[in-house]
């Protein structure tokens, strides 16, 4: 085998998969490196996402999902389901299979495209040199043209509450419980503290979600975020906001929490307890000393606006460089760069990168929130319609929620939109397609939408920037 590479990256997760096919699609000699192994013990490509991210979140989710709607909501609809009963193990393996199948896939991608899949650890040396260790075999010395790094991200520890992957566990263990715990700790009322806090709440758990912050979701649309809030309390997450963690001690079994809030210090005794207080990009072991890349004051990569470090011919993708650590906007940096090293001239577009929590209703918008643009002193006009009225969420008897639009005042142009919401995460994608070709408000109004859909709402959001809404009483009428 050549050591020789048109690219090389390292990470295999979605930046670095994405990168990597790309640029062998445009016929350059590639390579991916990734230390991954899965749960058997061989390579995975696939990162965090595919192995201990996404993927597995949204099998847990939408099995435990589901085990709630025969639990509680079938009965409403004349369905009655007698013994209904969770089976973790069978959920877990479940899991398992799909990120099994996807692992697999995109070794098979990397086939397919003659992306030469290297398992193992890459270290990046002066001038484009890559130190490879495989899994198996003697570390050899390779070179690139180009060297893309995607080495992607790691959970934040804190010290006060010290990961012992069995009481105390970070989002990875948090995929992996064996039974429902009783009683469940969640520190961080982020998007993964709330998305395993809801696995495990359906499934049967007491759950505490404990947040240093006095406001929910500061970066959602607050009038979500509060009708989110209310919504997720209600399903029993019982979410202390303004309360900071200061200790957790396991012993007899159960871990002992200590935090603070405006009334003083107090205890929580948990069966276990998640970790979830953000991620860290990773780059441990990835840089020589003379590799010629620099790190940002918080220890992302630094970049330019098209991913290029500091060092000629390398660039960085993904969770380990600025911008919000979410795999689509991995995935769309990877493709760009590996175009861009082709001779093309792409962008990735920061400002329509949407956002999605998939607790249910989902939580999902794109572009400015109504806070931001009142402290900007920006004028604009805001649509809103509820899914309580939509005719397929009543059918479906779904209906918490609502979808925001705001325009700019003067222009109608789309500033954001905010879904919370059965489908939220589907139908934000129109959001975003609308922003991408400069729609306004009006543009959304006079496009018909098949009925009877959920996406109607977006429309009649939509109508509602002018006061056209149908379905629903119009504040301003014109
Ligand atoms: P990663 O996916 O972290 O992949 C990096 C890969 O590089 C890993 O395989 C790593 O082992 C490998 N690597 C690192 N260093 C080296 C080295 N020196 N040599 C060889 N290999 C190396 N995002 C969403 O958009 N939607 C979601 O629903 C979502 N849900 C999530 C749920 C959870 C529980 C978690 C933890 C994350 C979730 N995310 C979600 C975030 C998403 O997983 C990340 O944004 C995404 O995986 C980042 O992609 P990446 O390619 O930059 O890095
Ligand atoms: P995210 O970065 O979106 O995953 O969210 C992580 C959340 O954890 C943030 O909202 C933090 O405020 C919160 N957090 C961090 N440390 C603590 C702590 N010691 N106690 C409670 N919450 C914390």
């Amino acid at each position: 085998m050549s050591d020789s590479f048109d690219v090389i990256v390292i990470g295999a997760g979605p930046a670095g998969y994405h990168a990597a096919i790309r640029a062998a699609q445009l016929g350059l000699s590639t390579a991916c490196i990734d230390k991954s192994l899965g749960k058997d013990g061989k390579p995975a490509p696939g990162g965090t996402c595919l192995n201990w991210g996404c993927i597995p979140s949204k099998a847990l989710l939408d099995s435990s999902h589901k085990y709630v709607d025969a639990k509680e909501h079938f009965a409403a609809v004349g369905i009655g389901v007698k013994g209904v009963s969770v089976d973790v193990p069978r959920m877990i393996a479940h899991k398992d299979e799909v990120v099994a199948k996807l692992t697999g896939g995109v070794a098979g991608l990397f086939k397919a495209n003659g992306v030469t899949d290297l398992p193992g650890t890459g270290k990046l040396k002066a001038n484009r040199q890559v130190e490879y260790v495989p899994h198996e075999g003697e570390t050899r010395t390779l070179e690139a043209k180009h060297v893309i790094l995607a080495p992607g991200s790691v959970p934040v520890d804190i010290p006060p509450a010290p990961v012992d992957g069995d009481l105390i566990v970070d989002s990875t263990g948090a995929l992996e419980l064996e039974t429902v715990p009783e009683r469940l700790g969640v520190i961080g009322a982020g998007v993964i503290g709330l998305e395993l806090g809801s696995v495990w709440n359906r499934l049967g758990s007491e759950v505490v979600v404990l947040e240093a912050l006095e406001d929910f979701l500061p970066m959602a649309d607050q009038r979500i975020a509060r009708d989110a809030l209310k919504i997720l309390k209600g399903q029993g997450l019982d979410i202390r906001l303004g309360t900071r963690v200061m200790g957790a001690k396991s012993s007899n079994g159960t871990v002992e929490v200590t935090y603070q809030d405006g009334e003083g210090e107090h205890n929580l005794t948990v069966d276990k307890l998640i970790v979830a207080v953000g991620r860290r990009p990773y780059t441990e072991g990835l840089l020589a000393p003379d590799s010629g890349v620099n790190l940002d004051e918080r220890g992302f990569l630094f970049v330019n606006d098209v991913c290029a470090t500091d060092a000629p011919g390398v660039y960085a993708v993904g969770d380990v460089v600025r911008g919000p650590m979410l795999a689509h906007k991995g995935m769309e940096e990877g493709i760009m760069v590996a175009e861009r090293i082709a001779g093309q001239k792409p962008l990735v577009n920061y400002d329509t990168v949407p956002s999605v929590i998939y607790t249910h209703p989902e939580i999902a918008w794109v572009g400015k929130t109504e806070q931001a643009l009142k402290a900007s002193g920006e004028a604009y006009n805001v649509g809103s319609f509820p899914f309580g009225v939509s005719g397929r969420a009543l059918a479906a008897n779904d209906t918490e929620g609502m979808v925001k639009i705001l325009a700019d005042a003067e222009t109608d142009r789309i500033l954001g939109v905010h879904i919370l919401g059965p489908q939220a995460s589907e139908l934000v994608a129109q959001a975003v397609i609308a922003m991408e070709f400069d729609a306004c408000a009006e543009d959304l109004g006079l496009i018909m939408f098949a009925h009877p859909t959920l996406s109607e709402a977006v429309h009649e959001a939509a109508l509602g920037v002018a006061g056209h809404a149908i379905h629903m009483v119009n504040r301003k009428r014109k």
